[in-house]
């Protein structure tokens, strides 16, 4: 931590500019080295013109800010140049850099600084990282939430409570002679326990759907042949207003295309070798259905409504009965024939106008999109943290478990120093080196 770090925070591409930033003590003194500005007696937060150079090669014409701690983004002396963009330029300032002793940073140090130094808790750490992905303006609106500090600030909250119960039991039992001290009864405890629970609950229920918002919801599309999964999915796209993103060969590729409804991007998962077909969703067999299955949050079966129930179709419910599923029975202006009873049926067809609502508003009715946007909105965005904070649920059950069968009261504490020790590790005001290491391996570099 002691070292200075550099890297390029801007994508490195063919563009206008290019910003390289440095951190750490030397920052100052190395950039000094190799640029004709004298850094050294520059005001904190100013801008000033010069060159870069390697000896006396001029490498780029730059704008150079000083930023000198604690006031800064990792709270240490901070450079930021501001290069011409272009490949090369960039990159043999940044070999300069590397020239002098500065170390190249690793994904996601600068925020990490940050948080070691105590200028940010980790869920801020996270929604810094969480605003350079997001994709639709929900998702962005629930970042910046984060960035304020909503979520930290509830967490914090929440621990304080915690520490209240504790220490109250505690002096309960050490000091009974208090009188001034108020006594943790049974019926005291029940209460706060029952608040505390409703509170992680919701943040628990907020993440999850943050993660839908963020990240979207990948979806399958099954059924056999001619039903009209294609059509289906044509709808589908027509209803979004936005433009639908063709993304072959991406780091999740398997996701084919992805489109915006009511505000949340629906992935679909590419369930037949969309780039080799016209047809965007083929015909697909029991076998490579189940391969969809496996990375959807959400099956769309298509059955079709002027046909008895087939084996193929049958054996399509059963793989995909434990999953999230809609079943939608397709070509509803023809005669039915089919006869089926499950749960989560909507009725469609795509010939007439409004013919695929059912659909689209049982899909909202799932992910209950309208009570999304709040500012009261408290999450954690990383699935670390996520299954951390469901780990509460254990220590919560154990002591209603204990409060019903009136366990001493100061068994229960065990458990609620639990609680609290896992809500300091999600603000990371108790951390472990492996946590943070898994956090932050997920930023791009230069962040
Ligand atoms: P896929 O093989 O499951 O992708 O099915 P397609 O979308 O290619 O549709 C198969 C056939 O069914 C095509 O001729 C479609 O025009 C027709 N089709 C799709 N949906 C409907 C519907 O709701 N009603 C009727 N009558 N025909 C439909």
């Amino acid at each position: 931590m002691n070292d200075t770090i550099c890297a390029i925070s801007t994508t490195l591409g063919v563009g206008a500019i290019s910003i390289i930033r440095v951190s750490g003590k030397e920052a100052i003194e190395k950039v000094n080295n190799i640029t004709d500005i004298d850094l050294t007696n520059k005001k904190t937060h100013t801008i000033s013109y010069g060159y870069i150079k390697d000896k006396n090669e001029i490498i780029d014409e730059v704008l150079i800010s000083v930023m000198k701690a604690p006031k800064t983004f990792t709270t240490e002396d901070t450079i930021e140049i501001n290069c011409h963009g272009g490949i090369s330029t960039t990159e043999k300032v940044l070999e300069l850099l590397l020239n002098q002793g500065i170390r190249l940073a690793e994904p996601g140090e600068f925020t990490k600084r940050a948080f070691l130094n105590g200028r940010i808790d980790l869920t801020e750490s996270e929604a810094v990282n969480d605003l350079i992905n997001t994709k639709t303006d929900k998702a962005r609106k629930i970042v910046i939430n984060n960035l304020k500090g909503t979520t930290k600030n509830k967490i914090r909250d929440l621990r304080e409570k915690l520490v209240k119960i504790i220490t109250n039991i505690e002096v309960n039992i050490d000091y009974p002679e208090y009188q001034d001290i108020e006594e943790m009864t049974i019926d005291k405890v029940k209460k706060e326990i029952g608040n505390i629970e409703q509170e992680l609950e919701n943040i628990i229920k907020n993440s999850e759907n943050s993660k839908i918002i963020t990240n979207g919801i990948n979806v399958a599309i099954i059924g056999k042949p001619n039903v009209g999964k294609s059509s289906i999915l044509n709808k589908l796209i027509e209803e979004d207003k936005a433009i639908v993103t063709n993304i072959p060969g991406t780091t999740r590729d398997i996701v084919e295309a992805s489109f915006n409804l009511n505000g949340i991007t629906l992935n679909l998962i590419d369930t037949a070798g969309i780039r080799e077909t016209e047809d965007i969703v083929e015909k697909i067999g029991v076998e490579k259905s189940k391969k969809a299955l496996e990375n959807a949050d959400l099956v769309l079966l298509i059955l079709n409504n002027n046909e008895k129930l087939t084996k193929e179709d049958q054996e399509l419910l059963e793989i995909s009965k434990d999953k999230k599923r809609i079943i939608v029975v397709n070509k509803t202006d023809l005669d039915k024939k089919i006869d089926i009873k499950e749960e989560n049926i909507v009725y469609t067809n795509t010939i007439e106008e409004n013919g695929i609502k059912p659909l689209l508003d049982k899909i909202n009715e799932i992910y209950k999109l309208e009570q999304l946007e709040t500012n009261d909105f408290y999450y954690v965005s990383s699935l670390e943290q996520l299954n951390r904070l469901k780990q509460t649920r254990n220590n919560i059950k154990d002591i209603k478990e204990g409060l019903t069968n009136n366990l001493p009261i100061d068994m229960l504490e065990i458990d609620l120093r639990e609680i609290w020790q896992i809500l300091g590790e999600i603000t990371g005001e108790t951390y472990t080196e492996e946590l943070l290491d898994n956090l932050f391996k997920n930023f791009c570099v230069g962040k």
